[in-house]
């Protein structure tokens, strides 16, 4: 049975069916029980749809394509500009649901829903930009150019640590583009997607030009991604979660030459030179690898730390990570909330015992009750196969280096590739990380941690992380299709490379 909280507030349950209220969103259909993993306290649940309906719902979804495309990018901007005002309107309410399904401090649930609107924002802006190349062309009197279209119906398959911006990334950026979306929330945060869904919806039904169907929402396990993944009338599949899953979704969405996005595990590592200021490290590495209890997929799991200041870091950080508050993430004193599930617990359990046996030194790492635990220091003689694991939970795994290539080395002897940093003020390291021959990641940061992306890049990484790359920058190009235009505004038939064909 789970605990109750370290710290007295309301039920949680009760609240997020208020908060759902506040909201002026209906209750859900319900469904199995849903507990807050603050308090196991019960929340409304959500029942999930089956097979047949995510069928019928891929067909809505086409029919609401082929109107959605012919409507003008910036019309289609003005309902995600909508989108954000919804959520400028309940970004407290919806920032409170997600601290209670998905147990982060309540600054973060905030924070997410900050990002939601930042990336409305972006796409607003983004409607009136989606342009492609004009391009010489070899021949007399033609044009050639590149077009973007819309795609068709965009599946978001999302994970729980971020229940909605994830969403949001992929919404905004594919209405603007014209298509339709269907999401498949994760099975552990159906309620908050089922809030920030209604929001949008909300918005739809406001809006004459925006069709019936143009989003979806399909609550359910993995089985019901696993029919939206297999589906050839969706031809983007953008997932986020795990890399058992992304393989699973990767190979199946090729299978039918669709087309995929998977933004997959992480295994960020840090790396500290020897000129490090260490207030300043103190502070990003505390927050990189304990900050939303270590369950982001940017979350800082391995330190690399020169050997010359390694002993004083690491004594500060223990004491740094003892002092962190840890209980009830809805009172903004907590640094520290819960692990998202008891099955999250134990994997921090065996991490640690694994650890233990490759030699590791253990500070922290001790349950709290309940679904809390403290955030874990594991000092390491070598990169061993625990190290090289994610093991989403708040465990900071440190590694001594004496050279800044074997530092780099040991960075990018992982199978992951999303999050980097490096903490110096040497300006010569700092560049070497960030060249060809440093972090190999999709994210290198300087003085600073690995976690904590703004929307304005472009968000993802290489190897077992997917590829994909989601947000700012040029990601939108993702969620539509490209097509090269060919003019020939002249008499005469001219081929190109000089080819002769007289008829
Ligand atoms: P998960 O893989 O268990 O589930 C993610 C989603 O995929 C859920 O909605 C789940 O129902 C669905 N799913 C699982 N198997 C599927 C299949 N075969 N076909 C279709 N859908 C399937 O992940 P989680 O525990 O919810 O989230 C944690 C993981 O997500 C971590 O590995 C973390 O690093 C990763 N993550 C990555 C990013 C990123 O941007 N790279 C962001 C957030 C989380």
């Amino acid at each position: 049975m789970r605990a109750t909280a370290l710290n007295h507030q309301d039920n949680a349950g009760a609240e997020a069916a208020r908060l759902l209220q506040d909201m002026g969103l209906a209750p859900p259909d319900s469904g199995p029980a849903l507990t807050s993993p603050i308090d196991g306290s019960g929340m409304p649940g959500i029942a999930s749809i089956d097979v047949a309906g995510v069928r019928a719902a891929i067909a809505q979804s086409v029919t609401a394509f082929h109107e959605w495309r012919s409507v003008p990018p910036p019309i289609r901007g003005e309902l995600v500009r909508r989108l954000g005002a919804e959520l400028r309107t309940h970004k407290d309410a919806l920032g409170r649901l997600v601290t209670i399904e998905m147990g982060k401090p309540i600054s973060e649930g905030l924070g997410e829903v900050q990002e939601m609107i930042d990336i409305c924002d972006f796409a607003v802006g983004l409607s009136r930009q989606l342009h492609g190349l004009t391009i010489a062309s070899e021949r007399p009197s033609h044009h050639m150019r590149e077009m973007w279209h819309p795609l068709g119906p965009v599946g978001i398959i999302s994970a729980f640590n971020f229940p909605v911006a994830v969403w949001a990334w992929n919404a905004a950026l594919a209405l603007i583009c014209g298509d339709s979306i269907l999401w498949k929330p994760s099975e552990k945060t159906p309620l908050s997607a089922y809030a920030a869904h209604g929001l949008l919806n909300r918005a739809i039904a406001d809006f004459d030009q925006a069709p019936r169907n143009l989003s979806q929402l399909l609550i359910g396990g993995r089985e019901i991604g696993e029919v939206l993944v297999a589906d050839p009338r969706v031809p983007l599949i953008s997932a986020t979660g795990s890399t058992a899953m992304g393989r699973s979704v990767g190979v199946r969405v090729a299978e039918r030459f669709g087309r995929s996005l998977l933004e997959l595990g992480g295994n960020a590592a840090t790396i500290v030179g020897p000129s490090a200021d260490l207030d300043l490290a103190v502070r990003a590495i505390t927050f990189g690898a304990a900050g939303t209890t270590g369950q982001r997929c940017t979350t800082m799991r391995r330190l690399i730390v020169h050997d010359s200041i390694y002993d004083e870091l690491i004594d500060r950080l223990k004491r740094a990570f003892a002092s962190l508050p840890i209980g009830d993430p809805r009172d903004p004193a907590m640094l520290i909330g819960p692990m998202i599930d008891a099955r999250a617990l134990q994997s921090v359990e065996r991490a640690i015992d694994r650890a233990r046996t490759d030699g590791g030194v253990v500070t922290g790492g001790e349950k709290r009750g309940g679904l809390y635990v403290g955030p874990a220091i594991v000092e390491m003689p070598a990169q061993t196969s625990i190290v090289r694991e994610e093991t989403f939970a708040p465990i900071l795994y440190t590694l001594r280096y004496n050279d800044l290539h074997e530092a780099i080395a040991i960075l990018r002897d992982v199978p992951q590739g999303l999050s980097s940093s490096i903490i110096t003020t040497d300006l010569r390291e700092a560049e070497t990380f960030l060249s060809a021959t440093g972090s190999d990641c999709g994210i290198a940061n300087v003085n600073m941690g690995t976690s904590g992306a703004e929307i304005g890049g472009a968000f993802g990484g290489e190897k077992e992380t997917g590829g994909g790359r989601e947000s700012g920058s040029d990601a939108w190009r993702a969620y539509m299709r490209r097509q090269t235009q060919n003019v020939n505004y002249g008499r005469d038939l001219p081929l190109a490379q000089g080819v002769v064909f007289d008829v």
